[in-house]
C-alpha cells in the first residue's frame, strides 16, 4: 500500500500542527486558530461525529483537502467535557504570542492535556462526587501491586499495597475511577481486565518527580507504593503543566481496614446507583444524603464506599449523631451555617492552580467567616462529643481578614481589568485612582468651558479606544472654532474631531493611570493569592472537619425523618438481633404505612437462615434489608429498626438470583457461580453472606444439588452469618441435620379468594402448595388442578426419601476423605467400595480414564463446586 506522502502543498501551519499532533497521538488536539479551536484530519472526522459539528475541509481545491471542524473558544469547555466524559483525552494547544506581533508562524504549545481522570472542570452535580485518577505498578518478584489515587480538584492523595487482581478490581470499582496510569510492569491480563470494565488505561513509562512534589511521598509505607505515587505524580505533571501545591501528602491506606464489599455487592445492593435507571434516586445514598455542602456530599459517598471495622470509630460517629439528633435547634442552626460554606477543597485546588478570580476569593472569605459561627453552635451543645472537632476547627482568620481588606464585595470575573481591589488598601493604587478620577472630572469640566468659549452648544468631549479623548464639533459649527488652538484628529461625515495640547496631556495622564492601576491591581491580587496559597494545608484540614460535621448532621436528619435507632455494636459476639427492622429505601418509596417490619434474629449458635416463601412475598427485600442495616451501622449511622444488636462484619458477599438478574447477554449461571465462589472462598466467620435463590439458573436437580452443597459447605467450614433464600422447598429438611441452620418463611394467606402477601417473616418452613394455589386463583379447570395435586404428592413421596438421604451421604464421604487425607492414607475402604461398583461390569477405556482421574484427585485442593463440575464431566464421559 502506498504511504501517504507529504504533499508539497502542505502549509507551514499544517507542518506545525502535525509536529504537535505527533506528540499527542491518543488525544484530540484542539488547535487554537484565532477565535476557534480547530481539529484536523482523523480528529476532525471523529470529533465532528461525537460533537455533532459540521465537517468542512481546508484547502478544498487541492488534491488532498484536509478534513476540519472547529469549536468557538468561549464555548470550548462544553465540548471538552463531552469528549472527556466519553473517555477521550483532549490536548489544548494555544497561541503563545499575539498573532498581530508575531513574525512568521505564531508560536503554539499544548498547555494542558485533559483526560477523564484529570478533568476538574465538571458541573455542579458531579462536584458531589470525587473524580479519581489512579495509578498502578506491579512488583513481579513478590506479586504485589502498588496502587494510588488522587483527586486533582481537591488534592486528596492515597496509596495502598494490593495482593491480587481481585483487590484491584474492587478498589477501582469502588473509587469509580475513569482512568488508570500504568507502566510496563503491569501484566497484559490485568490491563485487559481494566479495559473490559471500561477504564481508560494510560501508559507512562518515564518517571520524573520534581523536588517540590517529592515530599508528598515521605509518609508512605513501602517502595512499591512510592513507585505508584511517583508514576501518578509524573502523569499529573505531564498533563496538567501547572502548580500542584494543593496536593496533600500521600497517605497509605489499607483496603482491609474497611468493611469489604465486592463490586457485585455494591451493584446488587444499589448503594449509589439504581440498577435500572443508573441514577442516584432509589439508592441508599439517595436516602442518606441530607448534606448541605458539596464537600459533605463527597465525604458521605466515601463513607458509604468504606464502612468501618473498628468498634470505637463506629461508636464515635454514632454518638455524635445521637447528640445532633437530640439537640434539634442547634442542629438546625448548624445547617443554616453550613449552607453558606462553599467548596473549600475545590477552592483550595484552584488557588494552587492559580486560576482563582476575585469571586472565588470572596466565596472563600464567606466560607471562612462561617467557621466562628459553627464553633459557636457546637459550643452551645454542652457535650464532650464535639470537643475534638471544636478544637480542630481553624477559622484561618488571617486569610479571611486579608481577603476582606483587599477585595471588593462584588468583584468582576476578570482579574486583569481592575476594579477588584478596595480603596485604602494600597497608597499607590489610591493615587492612580485619584489621578483617574481628577482627570475625568477635568474632562467633564472641559466640555462646559469649551462650549462657553466657542459658543457651540452641541460640542462634545468624548472617548474612544482608537483615538482616545477628542472634542467633536458638527460640520455646521466648524466656522465658529477659533483658529490655531485645535488639532484635527479625525473626519466623520457630519463632524470633525479635534484635540488640544492640554487635552492630550490629560489623556496621557488618565490612560497611564488606568493602565498602571489595572496592572497594580493584578499584582496586588496575585500577592494575595500567594498568601492564600501558603494556607492551603490549613484550608484542606478545615474542609475535612466541616465535611465530617456535614455528614454527621445529615445522619441525624435521616435518623429523625425515618425513625432510625442507634444499634448496639458488638465485636466477635456473633449475636445478631434486629427487632422490627425495615428496608429503608423500599419503605421510603412505598410509604411508611404499607411497609411491614420484620425481626432478624441469629444468635451465636445460628449461622444460616434458610428462607422460603412464595414469589413476591418479600424474601429478597428481607435479605437486602439486613445488608443495608449492616452498612448503615458500620458507616456510623443509625439503623431502621425498633432496636438492633449487631456484630461488626468484615465482609459482605451477595448473590442475587438469576430471576432478579438484569445483566443481560452474559451466561448468568456462570456469573452466579463465580459470585458464589467468591463468598465460599473468601468469607470468614465474621462475614455476611446473602444467597438469593442460588441454583436457579440451571436444571432443577443440578441447581438443588449445588444449593445444598453450598449450604453444607458454608455451614461446616465458613460459619459466616448467611441468609439463604430458596425456591427448593426440599432444602428445608436440612434443618434436621445442620445444627446452625434455622428455617424461616415469609407468610401469605388466602383472603376472599385472593392470595395476600403478608410480608411477615415467621419461624419454620413455608407451606409449599402455593404454585397450584395460584393456578387455582387464576381459574384453571378443576380437572387440571386435581391432576397437578396428584402429581405433586407423588413427586413428593418419591423425592422425599431421596433428597434427604442425599443430604447426609456426600457429607459423610467428604468427612471420611478428609480424615483419610490426614492419616496420609489416600486409598481407603471408601474408594474400594466405589471401585467395586465398576468392577462388576467390564471396564471400558472411557471409564478407565474416569477412574484414573478419580484416583489421582487431590480432594483438599478443590472446592465443592469444583467437585460438582468434575463429577458432571465424568458423568458426561460415561455417557449419562
Ligand atoms: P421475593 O424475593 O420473595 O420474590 P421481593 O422481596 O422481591 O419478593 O418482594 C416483592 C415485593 O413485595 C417488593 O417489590 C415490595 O414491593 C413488596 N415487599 C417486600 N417486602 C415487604 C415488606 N416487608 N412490607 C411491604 N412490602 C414488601
Ligand atoms: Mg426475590
Amino acid at each position: 500500500m502506498a504511504k501517504k506522502e507529504k504533499t508539497p502543498s502542505q502549509t507551514p501551519m499544517m507542518v506545525q500542527y502535525q509536529k504537535i499532533k505527533d506528540q499527542y497521538p491518543d488525544a484530540f488536539l484542539f488547535y487554537r486558530l484565532g477565535d476557534f479551536y480547530e481539529m484536523f484530519n482523523e480528529d476532525a472526522i471523529k470529533g465532528a461525529q461525537l460533537l455533532e459539528l459540521t465537517l468542512t475541509t481546508r484547502n478544498h481545491n487541492s488534491d488532498n483537502p484536509i478534513p476540519m471542524c472547529g469549536v468557538p473558544h468561549h464555548a470550548v469547555q462544553n465540548y471538552i467535557d463531552i469528549l472527556v466524559d466519553k473517555g477521550y483525552k483532549v490536548a489544548i494547544c494555544e497561541q503563545m504570542e499575539d498573532p498581530k506581533l508575531a513574525k512568521g508562524m505564531v508560536k503554539r504549545e499544548v498547555i494542558q492535556l485533559i483526560t477523564p481522570g484529570t478533568n476538574t472542570e465538571v458541573g455542579s452535580e458531579s462536584a458531589k462526587s470525587n473524580n479519581y485518577l489512579t495509578a498502578l505498578v506491579a512488583d513481579t518478584s513478590n506479586h504485589k501491586m502498588g496502587f494510588s489515587y488522587a483527586d486533582i480538584a481537591t488534592g486528596e492523595l492515597k496509596a495502598a499495597t494490593l495482593a491480587d487482581s481481585n483487590d484491584l478490581i474492587n478498589e477501582v470499582m469502588s473509587l469509580k475511577t475513569k482512568e488508570i496510569v500504568v507502566n510496563s510492569t503491569v501484566s497484559a491480563t490485568i490491563l485487559d481486565q481494566l479495559t473490559k470494565i471500561g477504564i481508560l488505561v494510560s501508559h507512562q513509562e518515564e518517571v520524573t518527580v520534581k523536588a517540590e512534589t517529592s515530599y508528598l511521598m515521605q509518609g508512605l509505607e513501602n517502595k512499591i507504593q512510592e513507585k505508584s505515587v511517583s508514576l501518578l505524580l509524573t502523569y499529573i505533571n505531564v498533563t496538567q503543566k501547572r502548580s500542584l501545591a494543593h496536593l496533600q501528602r500521600a497517605v497509605s491506606y489499607e483496603p482491609s481496614r474497611y468493611l469489604k464489599l465486592d463490586h457485585y455487592s455494591q451493584y446488587n445492593l444499589e448503594l449509589t446507583q439504581n440498577i435500572r435507571t443508573k441514577k442516584k434516586s432509589g439508592t441508599l445514598l439517595w436516602l442518606l444524603d441530607e448534606t448541605k455542602t458539596a464537600m459533605g456530599a463527597r465525604l458521605l459517598k466515601r463513607w458509604l464506599d468504606r464502612p468501618l471495622l473498628s468498634k470505637a470509630a463506629i461508636e464515635d460517629r454514632q454518638n455524635k449523631v445521637k447528640v445532633l439528633l437530640e439537640y434539634y435547634f442547634e442542629r438546625s442552626n448548624l445547617q443554616d451555617e453550613l449552607v453558606s460554606v462553599y467548596d473549600l477543597e475545590r477552592l483550595a485546588g484552584r488557588v494552587a492552580f492559580g486560576n482563582v478570580n476575585g469571586r472565588d476569593l470572596i466565596q472563600l472569605k464567606t466560607s471562612l467567616q462561617q467557621v466562628p459561627k459553627i464553633k459557636h453552635v457546637l459550643d452551645t451543645l454542652e457535650t464532650p462529643e464535639f470537643d475534638e472537632i471544636l478544637k480542630s476547627l481553624d477559622p484561618v482568620e488571617d486569610v479571611a481578614v486579608a481577603i476582606e481588606s483587599a477585595i471588593v464585595d462584588e468583584p468582576p470575573m476578570s482579574v486583569t481589568d481592575g476594579n477588584l481591589i478596595k480603596d485604602n488598601y494600597n497608597d499607590q493604587l489610591d493615587q492612580y485612582r485619584d489621578a483617574m478620577q481628577n482627570g475625568k472630572q477635568w474632562i467633564a469640566e472641559l466640555q462646559a468651558s469649551e462650549r462657553k468659549i466657542t459658543g457651540i452648544n452641541n460640542l462634545k468631549v468624548a472617548y474612544n479606544r482608537v483615538f482616545g479623548y477628542y472634542i467633536e464639533v458638527t460640520k455646521v459649527n466648524l466656522s465658529k472654532l477659533p483658529e490655531g488652538r485645535y488639532e484635527r484628529k479625525q473626519t466623520l461625515t457630519n463632524a470633525e474631531r479635534f484635540s488640544t495640547p492640554e487635552l492630550k496631556e490629560r489623556e496621557q495622564l488618565i490612560l497611564e493611570a488606568q493602565e498602571k492601576s489595572a496592572a497594580l491591581e493584578y499584582t496586588l491580587f496575585t500577592d494575595l493569592r500567594e498568601k492564600v496559597k501558603l494556607a492551603i494545608q490549613r484550608l484542606q484540614k478545615l474542609a475535612q472537619v466541616i465535611s465530617t460535621l456535614d455528614v454527621l448532621q445529615s445522619f441525624a436528619v435521616v435518623s429523625e425523618n425515618y425513625r432510625l435507632v442507634q444499634p448496639q455494636m458488638t465485636q466477635n459476639a456473633h449475636d445478631l438481633q434486629i427487632v422490627q427492622g425495615r428496608h429503608p429505601v423500599v419503605e421510603k418509596v412505598m410509604g411508611r404505612q404499607s411497609y411491614v417490619p420484620n425481626d432478624i434474629r441469629m444468635d451465636p449458635q445460628t449461622s444460616i437462615l434458610l428462607i422460603t416463601g412464595p414469589n413476591m412475598s418479600g424474601k429478597s427485600t428481607y435479605m437486602r434489608q439486613l445488608a443495608l442495616t449492616v452498612i448503615m451501622a458500620q458507616m456510623g449511622c443509625f439503623v431502621p429498626a425498633e432496636s438492633a444488636k449487631l456484630p461488626i462484619f468484615d465482609q459482605i458477599f451477595t448473590r442475587i438470583g438469576a430471576a432478579d438478574d438484569l445483566i443481560s447477554g452474559q451466561s448468568t449461571f456462570m456469573v452466579e457461580m463465580q459470585e458464589a465462589n467468591q463468598a465460599v472462598l473468601h468469607a470468614t466467620q465474621n462475614s455476611l453472606i446473602l444467597f438469593d435463590e442460588i441454583g436457579r439458573g440451571t436444571a432443577t436437580y443440578d441447581g438443588m444439588a449445588l444449593a445444598q452443597s453450598i449450604i453444607e459447605y458454608v455451614h461446616d467450614h465458613v460459619h459466616a452469618k448467611t441468609l439463604f433464600s430458596t425456591h427448593y422447598h426440599e432444602l428445608t429438611a436440612l434443618e434436621d441435620n445442620l445444627s446452625e441452620l434455622r428455617n424461616v418463611h415469609v407468610g401469605a394467606v388466602e383472603k376472599n379468594g385472593e392470595l395476600v402477601f403478608l410480608h411477615q417473616v415467621e419461624n419454620g418452613p413455608a407451606d409449599k402448595s402455593y404454585g397450584i394455589h395460584v393456578a387455582k386463583l387464576a381459574g384453571m379447570p378443576e380437572e387440571l388442578l386435581n391432576r397437578a395435586s396428584d402429581i405433586l404428592s407423588r413427586l413428593e413421596e418419591e423425592n422425599q426419601g431421596k433428597t434427604i438421604s442425599a443430604v447426609t451421604e456426600p457429607r459423610k464421604q467428604l468427612k471420611i476423605n478428609e480424615e483419610a487425607q490426614e492419616a496420609e492414607k489416600p486409598t481407603t475402604v471408601n474408594e474400594d467400595e466405589q471401585l467395586s461398583l465398576f468392577s462388576e461390569k467390564s471396564v471400558d477405556p472411557k471409564s478407565e480414564k474416569v477412574l484414573t482421574d478419580l484416583k489421582t484427585l487431590n480432594l483438599m485442593s478443590l472446592t465443592p463446586m469444583d467437585v460438582m463440575n468434575l463429577v458432571n464431566k465424568w458423568q458426561q464421559k460415561l455417557g449419562k
